[in-house]
This record gives structure tokens, sequence and C-alpha cells, in this order.
């Protein structure tokens, strides 16, 4: 069985390893696996979907949280 990835409440940062416990992102200490659709961003600086997003870091961020 695979579990699902654990997105950050807060910002929506998809952890790559699942026994972190702080969102390296924004040090939210609550995630959930209840997420839909991803996006990775590589460039924060020059991305759009970044900017549309908030997203100052690079990484993989959940579109929706439930
Ligand atoms: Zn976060």
């Amino acid at each position: 069985m695979v579990l699902k990835e654990q997105a950050c409440k807060k910002c929506g940062y998809v952890l790559e390893d699942p026994n972190t416990t702080d969102c390296p992102i924004c040090q939210n200490k609550k995630f959930t696996t209840f997420w839909k659709g991803s996006v990775v961003i590589t460039d924060p600086e020059n991305s759009e979907v970044a900017k549309k997003l908030n997203i100052t870091q690079k990484g993989r961020f959940a579109l929706r949280i439930n």
C-alpha cells in the first residue's frame, strides 16, 4: 500500500520525506493527505504559477487542500 504524500495545510508544500514534522517553507506542523493536484516549482522567481500562488521557494506544492 502506498501512502499518499503529505502536504502542508498552510502553504501546500508536498513533503518529500514523510518523517518531516515541520514544513521547511513555513514551519507549520499540520499536514494533510487530502489534497488534489500538484505543481512543481523549479524557478520561483521566473514562474508565473509561483507568483499566482505566492510561492517563493522551490518544491512541489498542492493546488487544492481539503
Ligand atoms: Zn508550509
